[in-house]
């Protein structure tokens, strides 16, 4: 397979956007990434099996439920991955946004998870502000 130097250009901008969007990266480190998603790019697009052996365990389209996310590293199904990506796969949300090529917005909790914890969150602070009977602060008994 072969690639113009356009089209891998193209690519790397792309690439590249993408990387430093997520990851702030100091300007003395940018051009030593730029080489290093160059590399990744070229090796890529020279070796298309590379390419097929990373592929995520679901279909992108197919990580986000209602009420769960699909790991692509892995495949589980869990409401929250933050935590799952750090201790199972040693990632940031924003390494696997990148590695996976997902968009900044990319959800890390299923949209009715992170629903239910701020309407729960909402509802506690509207009954701490409306309700006499709500301890203020302190320890419960000492009033
Ligand atoms: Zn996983």
């Amino acid at each position: 397979m072969s690639i113009s130097k356009n089209e891998l250009l193209q690519a790397l901008a792309t690439t590249a956007a993408g990387y430093f969007s997520g990851n702030p990266t100091p300007p003395v480190n940018a051009a030593a990434v730029m080489k290093m998603l160059a590399k990744g790019l070229l090796e890529a697009t020279e070796n298309r099996l590379e390419v097929t052996e990373v592929q995520p365990a679901v279909p992108v389209e197919k990580s986000q439920g209602v009420d769960y996310m699909v790991c692509l590293e892995c495949g589980r199904s869990m409401r929250s991955l933050k935590s799952h990506l750090r201790t199972s796969h040693k990632l940031t949300p924003a390494d696997y946004r990148f590695k996976w090529g997902l968009p900044n917005n990319y959800p890390m909790m299923a949209p009715e998870a992170s629903a239910l914890r701020s309407g729960i969150s909402k509802r506690v602070q509207k009954k701490i502000q409306t309700d006499p009977t709500v301890n203020k602060g302190g320890w419960p008994g000492r009033r």
